[in-house]
């Protein structure tokens, strides 16, 4: 569903992303982990069509995300993201921060899209939410509807980078629940997380980064248990 081939991104003279290449199959869990700098969030930014890259090809359902001179929200609206912090708008309550992309961006009827928010809250457990205004809201809570606001756009890809980053230890839980219940359902997703435990659980396939290439993937148990250089095994190191 989504292809990248040899894509470079640079800022200025500093090359983030170096002929990387990665593609993503419908359904498929892909967990993205490597050091702090490696260009974990830059890879995210890019299929988002947020950076301009400058070499390579970015593709989702064949259409290219990159060089696109035009106009780049038609095919944006088919990828969900979610950041570390939530970027819910705070003069608008849980319902109206849901809703206002399907509606507006997608001009889709507000009956369809407020029946769909609804339905989706009350998976995330947050229904009775639903009026309250962000800074209500528990960080865990706020995270809950940020996914649920990425949801509503029925996306083909949800891109997720260190979404728990922020979150009190207590609030971490219910969201990687919220994004296992995704997976089992089979959604495509792309997640940059330091959760190495839930990485493992989650993951169809793990994808480790070093200095803006990749340079192992593998299924999680291999990854995990046997890692292929040295590199990797450093890195899993630091967590245990
Ligand atoms: P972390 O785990 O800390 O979030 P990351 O893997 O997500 O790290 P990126 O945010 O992708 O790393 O950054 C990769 C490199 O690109 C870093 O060296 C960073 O300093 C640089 N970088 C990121 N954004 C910009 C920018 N807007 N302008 C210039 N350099 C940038
Ligand atoms: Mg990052």
């Amino acid at each position: 569903i989504l292809q990248m081939s040899e894509v470079t991104k640079k800022y200025g003279d500093h090359t983030v992303l170096s002929q990387l290449s990665l593609s993503v199959n419908p359904g498929e869990v892909v967990v993205v982990l490597g050091p702090s700098g490696c260009g974990k969030s830059t890879l995210l930014r890019c299929i988002n069509g947020l950076e301009d890259i400058q070499a390579g090809k970015i593709l989702l359902e064949g259409e290219q995300i990159s060089h696109q001179k035009g106009d780049l929200s038609r095919v944006r609206q088919k990828i969900g993201m979610v950041f570390q912090s939530y970027e819910l708008f705070p003069h608008m309550n849980v319902l109206q921060n849901i809703i206002l992309g399907p509606v507006k961006a997608q001009k889709r009827p507000k009956r369809e899209v407020v029946e769909e928010a609804l339905q989706l809250l009350e998976r995330v457990g947050l229904l009775h939410k639903k009026d309250a205004y962000p800074g209500e809201l528990s960080g865990g809570q706020k995270q809950r509807v940020a996914i649920v606001r990425a949801l509503c756009m029925q996306p083909k890809i949800l891109l997720f980078d260190e979404v728990t980053a922020a979150l009190d230890p207590e609030m971490v839980r219910e969201v990687l629940d919220v994004m296992l219940s995704l997976a089992k359902e089979g959604s495509t997703m792309v997640i940059v997380t330091h959760e190495m435990q839930f990485a493992r659980a989650i993951a169809h396939r793990i994808v480790f980064m070093d200095e803006g290439q990749i340079i192992e993937e593998n299924d999680p148990e291999s990854f995990f248990t046997c890692p292929k250089t040295e590199r990797v095994k450093q890195f899993l190191n630091l967590f245990t």
